[in-house]
């Protein structure tokens, strides 16, 4: 179904809940016909969220509510960017390669944030590699509709801009954190990042993936993992991962994890 279609479909209409429930009210009184098959979506994105009500309806009705799957490649460097992304219950990880493998994870995007921020810099280009770590649904909007969106609405332009800045302090913090702070508290750093990003206590993850978005090899993460285990702050079987203690985990964690939240809550809180 074509995006642009949304908003007159028979078939459904996403609901964002948060800060933007009452976009249910406006469109009951949009539409004259009662609306079909209505679906909900327990969370929310909170840039879109933090938009004033008009702004966050107009973007909504251009969206469209997709599944993204676990090990799906959204973006490929020096490609187009064909759609944005709002992810509201899954989570992307971008990856620079190296020497045309696997790379190293510069950030992790979820409900807090969306994939495709450098459009608003008229770069239509991805300069990362994005794959899907945590299944779950996303809002997409295709890059022409979100181009025009943000030509007529500033206040979609301000947030951007701010999100932009989190995102490149953000790229700046987890270069210096891969430098400086040893393997089981980056380990503790991304489980907690995904733990915010999945709204739950269980997530699937390979050792392999995670050794490729964190940089060392296989025996490293399974030692660090053995190490959280044995501490009782998770659970790990076959790639299911179970949060146990968070508290402990926040602990064990390098600073990098607060200062990132710190970050985000400062310009865009
Ligand atoms: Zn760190």
């Amino acid at each position: 179904m074509e995006p642009s279609s949304l908003a007159t479909s028979d078939s459904w209409i996403i609901i964002v809940l948060g800060s933007c429930t009452r976009l249910l009210n406006f469109l009951k009184h949009q539409w004259s016909a009662p609306l079909p098959h209505i679906r909900s979506v327990s969370a929310t994105n909170r840039l879109l969220a933090a938009l004033p009500r008009k702004n966050c309806e107009q973007l909504l009705v251009n969206c469209e509510q997709i599944e993204l799957i676990f090990g799906e490649v959204l973006y490929r460097p020096k490609e187009l960017i064909p759609y944005v992304y709002f992810p509201i219950g899954s989570s992307i990880s971008l990856e620079m390669p190296i020497n045309g493998g696997a790379g190293l994870e510069v950030k992790l995007i979820g409900n807090e944030g969306m994939l495709g921020i450098t459009l608003i810099l008229e770069v239509d280009v991805a300069p990362f590699h994005a794959l899907v770590v945590g299944a779950g649904p996303a809002l997409r909007m295709t890059a022409p509709l979100f181009l025009r969106e943000l030509e007529r609405s500033v206040a979609l332009q301000q947030e951007l801009k701010h999100y932009l800045y989190v995102s490149m302090s953000q790229l700046a913090l987890t270069t210096t954190c891969t430098r400086f702070h040893v393997v089981e508290a980056r380990l503790a750093r991304w489980l907690l990042m995904t733990h915010d990003r999945a709204q739950s206590d269980h997530f699937h993850i390979t050792h392999e993936i995670l050794a490729n978005m964190l940089g060392v090899r296989r025996v490293g993460i399974t030692k660090a993992a053995r190490s959280l285990l044995k501490q009782k702050l998770i659970n790990y079987r076959r790639g299911d991962i179970t949060i146990l203690d968070r508290v402990g985990l926040e602990s064990v964690s390098c600073e990098c994890y607060q200062a990132d939240k710190e970050i985000y809550e400062r310009v865009l809180g």
